[in-house]
């Protein structure tokens, strides 16, 4: 629910307890406790115009401070979570960002319903996409950046996440995945990428990229083992050819 409705009922609530309250410390200055009934009839005969005045004005002017201070409030709370979401994302793909995968990991292990439960994750890296900047320009390499990213993204499956582990390192974590399915993931995205045609003007441009899998199933308090080892086998990935993929 909005915080400027939820202010501006409140407000309207101790605008209506004005008059209840006037009333009530009138009740107790008379001299004598007269009853309840009684003195009522009477203030509101003679008053009633003075109890209505109060309830419409008070309640009305509360409302409204509490609708502009919700307001506030609402724009703060917008504010913040925009803040949030930019601090997380790589502006370049649109991918989340090292700050987001930390988070998301964490997320994960928390999240997962059984130390057996298996969790993969993916660590791909462009080929030789330093030679991509230096034949083509940066402009060109962080268009090349964008499509991996879109081709990551579109190659995934429901569930996975994706961010940008940094320069051109992706990182893909594949929760209640084994093995078997995390190297399907993988070459599917590899066998995209490599059949995919990146335009320089008119000149077509051919790129690759190799892949580290790893994947837990045993216990572990935290993902850095499971990052490591996907690390690892990017590297035997680079060093047995490139446009690869290695599972450990
Ligand atoms: P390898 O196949 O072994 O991975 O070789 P590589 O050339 O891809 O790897 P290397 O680490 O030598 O070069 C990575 C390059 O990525 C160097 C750096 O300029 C480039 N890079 C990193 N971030 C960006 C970026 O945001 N935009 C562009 N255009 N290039 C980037
Ligand atoms: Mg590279
Ligand atoms: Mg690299």
């Amino acid at each position: 629910m909005k915080k400027s409705l939820t202010f501006a009922l409140v407000g309207f609530s101790i605008g209506l307890g004005a008059p209840l309250g006037a009333f009530y410390i009138l009740w107790g200055r008379v001299g004598y406790i007269p009853p309840f009934q009684d003195f009522f009839a009477i203030q509101w005969d003679q008053y009633h115009f003075f109890y209505e005045y109060m309830m419409i004005g008070t309640s009305t002017v509360f409302s409204a401070f509490g609708y502009v201070l919700g307001r506030y409030a609402d724009q703060i709370r917008s504010k913040n979570r925009r803040l949030l979401l930019e601090s997380q994302t790589d502006p370049l793909t649109g991918l989340g960002n090292h700050r987001y995968l930390h988070e998301a990991f964490h997320h994960q292990y928390q999240n997962r319903k059984s130390d057996s439960e298996p969790i993969s994750c993916l660590m791909m890296d462009l080929d030789f996409f330093k030679k991509v900047n230096d034949t083509f320009g940066h402009p060109f390499g962080d268009e090349v950046l964008r499509v991996f990213a879109h081709v990551i993204k579109k190659t995934i499956r429901p569930g996975d996440i994706a961010a940008r582990y940094g320069g051109e390192e992706f990182v893909c974590i594949l929760p209640n995945c084994n093995k078997e399915e995390a190297v399907k993931v993988a070459e599917r995205v590899r066998e995209t990428m490599a059949n995919h045609t990146v335009f320089f003007k008119k000149t077509p441009v051919k790129i690759t990229v190799s892949v580290g899998a790893a994947t837990e199933a045993g216990i572990s308090a935290n993902y850095h083992e499971l990052v490591r080892l996907a690390d690892k086998a990017l590297y035997q990935a680079k060093e047995s050819g490139r446009n690869k993929v290695i599972a450990v």
